[in-house]
């Protein structure tokens, strides 16, 4: 018999322009059991509408009981479409990247459903480690994979903004996803490449293992970003999972264990989009 688990969710998310851009086409939801990140491109004001769009197709999974990858599969579906309808410019068309996590059940245990399109990021600090769960559609992760290019090279070749995969392409989406089993003490980091690009991975890893608040943590990051110069807009979520070992203890026998500058912009590689910012 599988004793239920209470589990509790904290987190921070915040969003800032950057240093240079003119305005803040990125967009969140953060508000349980669903954080996501996306990051819009089109030109004007459509990549501020498309990430917008994204999150909004996906708003009405906050504060469900519980959340199925069909639930999630369906409004990543419909996001497509919304992005899909902008009216934009001739010759542009809108897109937005998105990840981010939901947090689901299998088999009655908690569960992680990390979604990925694009080059947003979905990290897990777990055990002191950090780990890049999504990975990047994009040209120099596909050089990456091909051995053609080695991932510090990757973050400063002249190709690094550009997507191979986003909501609105004229072909349909394929988002990736993970599922994770949910651990005591887990934290989830979804951030927009504003945040990547100008902060590398042991450095976040550093601040979110030395800042116990995810709203502390996510205002650190986004400094730090500015501080290294803030030429993308910076999106920052931190999720942590809580209140599983208060549960365990609780449920536990007493005497024993329980038993269970513009050259930061992205740009999407197929030519509606060519040139468009984000
Ligand atoms: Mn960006």
């Amino acid at each position: 018999m599988s004793v239920p688990v209470a589990l509790g969710l904290l987190w921070g998310a915040t969003t800032h322009q950057g240093a240079r851009r003119k305005l803040n086409e990125d967009s969140y939801l953060a508000g349980g059991p669903v954080f996501f990140v996306a990051d819009g491109m089109g030109g004007h004001d459509a990549g501020e509408v498309a990430s917008a769009s994204a999150v909004a197709a996906l708003r009405p999974l906050v504060g469900s009981e519980v959340v199925g990858v069909d639930d999630v599969r369906c409004r990543v579906r419909l996001a497509h479409d919304t992005v899909r309808a902008i009216e934009t410019s001739p010759g542009r068309g809108a897109g937005t990247t998105l990840t981010g996590v939901a947090l689901t059940h299998q088999g009655g245990e908690p569960y992680w459903l990390v979604v990925n399109l694009g080059d947003s990021r979905t990290y897990r600090l777990a055990d002191g480690e950090l780990e890049q769960v999504s990975v990047d559609h994009s040209e120099v992760q596909e050089m990456v994979d091909a051995g053609a290019l080695t991932r510090e090279e990757a973050a400063t070749h002249p190709r690094r903004h550009v997507v191979t995969r986003a909501l609105g392409a004229p072909e349909d989406p394929e988002a990736d996803f993970w599922f994770l089993p949910v651990h005591a003490g887990d934290r989830l980091l979804v951030c927009s490449d504003g945040l990547t690009t100008e902060v590398g991975d042991p450095r976040i890893a550093q601040i979110l293992l030395v800042e116990p608040d995810p709203q502390v943590a996510a205002d650190r990051l986004v400094r730090e970003a500015l501080a290294a110069g803030g030429r993308d807009n910076i999106t920052v979520i931190v999720v942590d999972a809580t209140g599983l070992t208060d549960a365990l203890e609780r449920t536990a026998p007493r005497d024993g264990r329980p038993d269970h500058e513009d050259d930061e912009d992205t740009v999407p590689r197929r030519s509606p989009w060519k040139g468009a910012l984000t």
